[in-house]
């Protein structure tokens, strides 16, 4: 075959009239066209263009179909960590994906008091699950955790000092240091104690009268080991009382369930801060909740009707999506079935057998091999945690080619690579998509 040569090119008008174009968004097209001819007579020139020019409408097609394309994609997760903060953290329930359709398809009753019918308060809709929950006071739900910590720094202790140990000045990722935000807070910050042991007595000693809390930040995603010291929550509260002080508790992931029951150790409950006489308790809505970005605030009700108030509160407000959801969410905890609802614990609570069991169905249906595994948290909760898995083992010549593949199939696959072999982890894959990720990993089976 004459190897194609700049000349049989059609001009841009001529390659828009074909009538395969003719549906497509003119502005889109136009570009495609162009930038399909451009590559093309610099690839003809340079003697390697492998298409011939009938196939240049179907590639102006592809080249518009890619840009419109929704740039953010479900993705299956087989990495073995379910929380995961670059695939979005947790997955919603159903019930909690129906609430946010179901409240922003139409109107809602987001700031509108039904009963009066006169305007209301967005705080009101999930308090009263909140309290009920954790046994708080009052509750308030901000943008995310990070914005929570931003709004308690800057509304009890602007232009004041807050305590903290120095083994807690913490990096969370994403940029998130928690002496940074204090300096955003307008807050000094007093650090206490040395890297690896902290007293209460030390929070004593450097109360001044410029303090306006005590903070505890929980170590989410590292841990120490050895001559570690830190005060147990009931001392930390001890002085802040002594001194009429709050005291504040950024629990990161904080849990409603207790995680020893899966065999895991005991991510800090956020009833059991409260109880411990904690003014005010911040943890994410998407880590171990299992529901959407939110940063949630419980507490003494002094403190967060100061909260409520403050100017900052407007900026970081959860929109109705969020809210929505999160009651959704929450309500599964009310009803007592957190662990058949909310995906997270579906997938924490999966007994191995059940696992071993998927693994072995998936593996028959695209040639890989069942291998137990051990899968994580992630999300900054429960560091150096594991839980036993099942995975699919991909035998590949090279393990990095066939994990790229994998993510660039319909929809995208993330593995995990090990020992040079290209795992599936089921945890972290809920059981109805077991036929999804078969069909993807056989697509890329396929073209080998
Ligand atoms: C994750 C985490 C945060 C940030 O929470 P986001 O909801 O991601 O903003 C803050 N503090 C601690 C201790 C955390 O683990």
């Amino acid at each position: 075959m004459a190897s194609v040569q700049p000349r049989d090119l059609p001009s841009v008008d001529r390659l828009l009239r074909d009538e395969r174009l003719a549906g497509l968004p003119r502005e889109l097209a136009l570009q495609a066209a162009r930038d399909v001819l451009d590559e093309a007579r610099r690839a003809t020139r340079d003697g390697g263009w492998p298409f011939s020019p009938q196939d240049l409408p179907r590639l102006v097609e592809d080249r518009v179909a890619q840009a419109t394309r929704p740039r953010l994609r479900p993705v299956l997760n087989a990495s073995g960590v379910i929380i995961h903060t670059n695939l979005g953290r947790a997955p919603l329930s159903p019930a909690a994906l129906q609430a946010a359709e179901e409240a922003s398809r139409g109107y809602s009753n987001l700031e509108y008091d039904l009963d009066k019918g006169e305007r209301g308060s967005r705080h009101s809709l999930v308090t009263d699950l909140l309290r009920r929950l954790t046994g708080a006071e009052d509750a308030l739900v901000a943008n995310n955790n990070a914005a929570a910590m931003l709004l308690i720094l800057s509304a009890l202790a602007q232009g004041r000092e807050a305590i903290i140990s120095r083994g807690q000045l913490v990096e969370i990722g994403g940029g998130f240091r928690i002496p940074d935000v204090m300096r955003q807070s307008g807050v000094e910050l007093i650090e206490v104690g040395t890297t690896n042991r902290t007293y209460a007595a030390d929070f004593e000693a450097a109360i001044s009268p410029q303090t306006a809390l005590l903070l505890r930040v929980h170590a989410s995603n590292f841990l120490q080991v050895g001559f570690v010291h830190q005060p147990v929550l009931e001392e930390l509260v001890g002085v802040g009382r002594a001194h009429d002080l709050p005291v504040v508790d950024d629990l990161g992931s904080g849990s409603l369930l207790d995680t020893t029951r899966f065999g895991l150790v005991r991510e800090p409950m956020v009833q059991g801060s409260l109880a411990a006489g904690m003014t005010l308790v911040a943890f994410s809505g998407d880590k171990l909740l299992g529901g959407p970005q939110a940063g949630i605030i419980v507490g003494r009700a002094s403190e967060v009707s100061r909260l409520r108030r403050h100017p900052l509160m407007r900026a970081i407000r959860p929109d109705k999506l969020t809210l929505a959801a999160l009651g959704a969410t929450l309500l599964h905890y009310v009803r007592g079935e957190a662990e058949r609802e909310v995906p997270v614990w579906r997938m924490i609570s999966a007994p191995l057998e059940a696992l071993r069991a998927r693994a072995e169905n998936v593996a028959a249906n695209v040639q890989g091999q069942v291998t137990e595994t051990r899968s994580a948290i992630g999300g900054g909760s429960l560091p150096g945690q594991t839980q036993p898995s099942a995975a699919v083992a991909l035998a590949a010549d090279s393990a990095d080619a066939l994990a790229t593949r994998l993510r660039r199939v319909e929809p995208p696959v993330i593995s995990r690579i090990e020992d040079g072999r290209v795992l599936l982890d089921l945890r972290s894959v809920l059981p109805e998509q077991d036929a999804e990720l078969q069909r993807a990993v056989r697509a890329v089976r396929a073209v080998l």
